[in-house]
């Protein structure tokens, strides 16, 4: 029997700063623990290496006669194909390179048609929350289950007004508080016997599991550059070119158009007409040389791997005293590598401030750009809730109810698990070893002194101008 070796370590899936050395309060020092890849992942080292080669053939695309024109737009046009290719898009759907995610979902959001309408949960992470207000939408209150969220899609599209064109339900592939996969195909398949499409968020989704459009049915896949390991501002928009291409784009400028004169403007097709402004080449290369190193990795590999370090993780979890895990459906549904928690007695905020401090572990702290579902985890009553939307609103600075996550990644060991458990059961028996206070300009707890020097990194960015302000 042969056995497959662990994707963990591979020098195909090797990361920039997997072994930076962080120091603590205390004067040591420490590899830092990365358990924050939910919010920004690292670069694999794959993708900064060809970022490094590009570089050198780096130039304008598409419209560039010179060499090096023609090669970065080889390099533009491929990284499309190697992004197609990694979520099985159908070669007639449009690959859109943008920002990000919330990029990618107000680009859709702009271009619906006239009298489309948009179903989303409640529960969906801002970016697929918000685009969707000046749209008509419905939001459906968070599901008790998987089988809830579809017959609550099924019920809300049959509830809407007929319209030429199809309605959408706009959903998470995976949420970035609690982490459950949602049933993208079986909402798919709900979507379209009612005549309607399916947008999914796959921000978290992507990273984690294998995707694939067509197999699932989705119409429309947004996600971020960042979270896939290639950290170089691009995000991508797929799907069908119809909407995409009806109407004005998205952004108006350079390189949307075939013609213009003062009076009237042919737009180009697709993606063209989508990606108006000089593009994002080292962004979209970088994405597509993630896409590329993933899959030949390959995601089910990569998903079964990160599976069992969840499995391991909730069970050493659950042994801390104080962890309290939030989640929204049965604790067996399917879900990607992050944990949302708090540790009862210790605030979120002071928590992030102390495992990073005393402990050189990176986590994020908050509502997680997803305040609706986090009021619903912490079970803000809707007073409440109104209390603190008043105080922000007259300028005060209320303390906002949140919790910590520790997400994981390619590079996450049972080793970051343990140190991560090993800390929480420490900061829950003994509390904080070091003085904190929270600060008044970022409203966050820092270490009271904070002795850590930041890293002499090889910029000196701004300093000529305080120089010469100093000197002036
Ligand atoms: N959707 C989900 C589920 C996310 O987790 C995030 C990022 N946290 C986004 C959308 C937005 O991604 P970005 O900030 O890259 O646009």
């Amino acid at each position: 029997m042969t056995t497959v070796p662990s994707l963990h370590g591979s020098e195909l899936l090797r990361l920039v700063g997997a072994d930076t050395v962080v120091p603590l309060v205390n004067g040591e020092e420490r590899r830092y623990i990365n358990l924050d890849y939910a919010a920004s992942a690292p670069a694999l080292a794959s993708v900064a290496t060809a970022v490094e080669a590009l570089l050198e053939w780096y130039s304008s695309v598409h419209r560039g006669a010179g060499f090096k024109s023609r090669a970065a737009t080889a390099a533009y046009e491929g990284a499309r194909e190697a992004v197609r290719s990694f979520f099985n898009a159908s070669p007639d759907d449009a690959v859109v390179f943008t920002r990000n995610t919330t990029d990618s979902i107000n680009l859709l959001a702009g271009t619906l048609p006239e009298g489309t309408h948009v179903v989303a949960f409640a529960g969906e992470h801002h970016a697929n929350l918000l685009p969707w207000k000046r749209c008509g939408v419905r939001f459906l209150a968070v599901p008790e289950s998987p089988d809830e969220a579809i017959e609550q899609v099924r019920v809300a599209l049959r509830g809407l007004p007929a319209c030429d064109d199809p309605h959408l339900a706009a959903v998470t592939g995976a949420s970035n508080v609690t982490g459950e996969i949602w049933p993208i195909r079986e909402l798919a398949q709900v979507a379209h016997e009612n005549g309607a499409r399916i947008l999914v968020d796959a921000a978290q989704l992507a990273p984690h599991v294998p995707v694939d459009m067509v197999a699932d049915e989705i119409d429309y896949l947004a996600m971020s550059g960042h979270k896939l390991y290639a950290p170089y501002g691009a995000g991508v928009l797929i799907g069908h070119p119809d909407w995409l291409r009806a109407g004005d784009p998205f952004l108006r400028g350079g390189g949307a158009v075939k013609l213009v004169t003062v009076d009237e403007v042919l737009w180009a097709d697709l993606p063209d007409r989508q990606e108006a402004g000089s593009p994002n080449v080292i962004g979209a290369v970088a994405l597509g040389v993630a896409c590329d190193t993933l899959a030949s990795a390959g995601m089910d590999r990569v998903a079964a791997e990160e599976g069992e370090l969840l499995a391991f993780a909730r069970e050493r979890l659950a042994a801390v005293p104080a962890f309290e895990h939030y989640r929204i459906w049965p604790a067996a549904h399917p879900r990607v590598g992050l944990l949302t928690f708090n540790l009862a007695g210790t605030g979120y905020d002071l928590l992030a401030a102390v495992l990073s401090a005393e402990y050189g572990i990176g986590i994020r702290h908050g509502c997680f750009c997803a305040h609706p579902l986090m009021m619903r985890l912490l079970q803000v009553d809707e007073p409440e809730a109104n209390r603190l939307m008043d105080a922000t609103r007259d300028g005060q600075h209320p303390r906002l109810p949140g919790a910590a996550r520790i997400s994981f990644g390619l590079g996450t060991t049972r080793a970051d698990v343990e140190a991560v458990a090993a800390a929480l059961q420490q900061i829950s028996t003994d509390g904080p070893r070091w003085t904190y206070r929270l600060s008044e300009t970022t409203d966050e707890y820092e270490p009271d002194p904070d002795p850590r020097p930041l890293p002499e990194l090889p910029m000196r960015l701004g300093e000529h101008h305080r120089t010469s302000g100093e000197s002036a």
